[in-house]
């Protein structure tokens, strides 16, 4: 959005902070989190263009994993077994993090399990290179187990695959209540809702505007993630945005154990305590037009999950669709994150291009993004702002 002419007037309201943080989702919150624990002196204000959580971390299916074992393979190929390991340990640090610092003895009231995670084989194939995957992943310290497609079915009720691979400690949670409590540990921060910055300059301190406020702070933290090429356009092309759609059913009897990943499909579910089951992903089905701002929802994903819901469990035959949504996430060329201070704008610093891993990362993330501002900290090399800064 822009400011008109008329309304850039000097009678606007004026705010001074010590820090301002652009964006109201679990990296928003978390930085805030974290700048109160480092600096508790500091005045600090959030603003959020909507409401908290009403971005992807509000949207999501609440996985509080380190990805799929698939995943691992992945970032084996792409950094080498050594990266990879310290990428997974990021988020094992992270939802540790998480439990020791938000959750806590809350774990009931925010509907969080430590219930594991798994990655199913669709066919003989997969199966086979994922016994090899979980031989490299013990090997490298990952506490995986194999299971066989018996226990495919007991423990995730679903039909025709042929195993998978289970990692012990993954957990999953209700997304706005794990919000609800970050922002209730936030003694310090002014949260300013239904307020949108549209314009930033800055030469000693930094000044963001909305239509109604003039912003002035020594440091701004931005963490629009996959909204970042809408803040500034030219972003775009590091951070792009990609749409994941979710469908919910009526409760069902209880019989998936916790978060499972099809990477196949891009795929994924778990079902609720309360018995509902989410099914997410099928994004690669129509990626250019899921490559989007809109949260609105597609007829061909929708169908491609509603007939996942009903042809691979053998729980949902007669299962009504509850809730249908979708959100919007940030993906980087390599598709890890970018922490570190923007080039065109001193004392602007951001974190974006947490994927569809926000959950698993950014409590962690907003932690290191904080510790780097005085350079406490340095910032994990795939991690760096600095490896694309040539894009930009
Ligand atoms: C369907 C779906 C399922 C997912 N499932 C999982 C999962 O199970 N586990 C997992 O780890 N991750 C998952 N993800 C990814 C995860 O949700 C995101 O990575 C994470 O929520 C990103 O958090 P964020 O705070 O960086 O961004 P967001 O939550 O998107 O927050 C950015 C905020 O900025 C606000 N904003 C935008 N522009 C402005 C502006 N100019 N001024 C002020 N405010 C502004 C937006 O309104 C928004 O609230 C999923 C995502 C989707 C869409």
């Amino acid at each position: 959005m822009s400011i008109s002419y008329w309304n850039s007037a000097s009678d606007k309201k004026k705010i001074e902070t010590d820090f301002l943080v652009i964006g109201g989702g679990i990296a928003g919150l978390s930085s805030a989190y974290w700048l109160e624990k480092k600096f508790p002196t500091s005045k600090i204000a959030l603003i959020e263009r909507h409401k908290i959580g009403s971005g992807a971390s509000g949207r999501n299916a609440g996985f509080v994993t380190c990805g799929s074992s698939e995943h691992f393979a992945k970032l084996v190929t792409d950094f080498g077994p050594e990266k990879a390991i310290e990428i997974w340990k990021f988020s094992e640090q992270n939802r540790e993090l998480l439990k020791s610092e938000v959750i806590k003895g809350n774990a009931d009231k925010l509907l969080f399990g430590s219930t594991g995670s798994c990655t199913v084989a669709a066919s003989d194939a997969d199966y086979s290179r994922y016994i090899t995957l979980a031989d490299t992943m013990a090997k490298l310290g990952i506490d995986v187990e194999l299971i066989n497609e018996a226990k495919i079915k007991s423990d995730y009720a679903v039909k025709g695959f042929k195993g998978g691979i289970e990692y012990k400690h993954d957990g999953e949670v209700h997304p706005i209540l794990l919000l609800k409590e970050l922002r209730s540990l936030l003694k310090n921060t002014e949260i300013i809702e239904d307020q949108e910055i549209c314009k930033m300059e800055s030469d000693a301190g930094v000044y963001c505007e909305t239509q109604h406020l003039r912003i002035q702070s020594q440091k701004v933290l931005v963490t629009l993630n996959g909204y970042l090429g809408l803040f500034w356009p030219n972003w775009e092309k590091l951070v792009r945005p990609q749409r994941g759609q979710v469908i919910v059913t009526e409760p069902l009897p209880k019989r998936v154990k916790g978060p499972c990943y099809l990477t196949k499909h891009l795929c994924y579910f778990r079902q609720m305590p309360t018995g509902e089951l989410l099914i997410g992903g099928f994004r690669n089905l129509d990626l250019e037009n899921e490559n989007t701002y809109s949260d609105q929802v597609s007829e061909k994903i929708q169908k491609a999950l509603f007939d996942f819901t009903k042809d691979f469990f053998d729980f949902t035959a007669d299962a009504k669709i509850k809730n249908q949504w979708s959100g919007i996430m940030g993906f980087t060329p390599d598709g890890q994150m970018i922490i570190g201070e923007a080039p065109q704008f001193k004392n602007v610093h951001l974190m974006a291009g947490c994927s569809g891993h926000g959950m698993g990362l950014s409590f962690h993330a907003a932690k290191v993004l904080v510790e780097s501002l005085n350079d406490e900290r340095a910032i994990p090399s795939h991690l760096g702002l600095n490896r694309y800064l040539a894009m930009l």
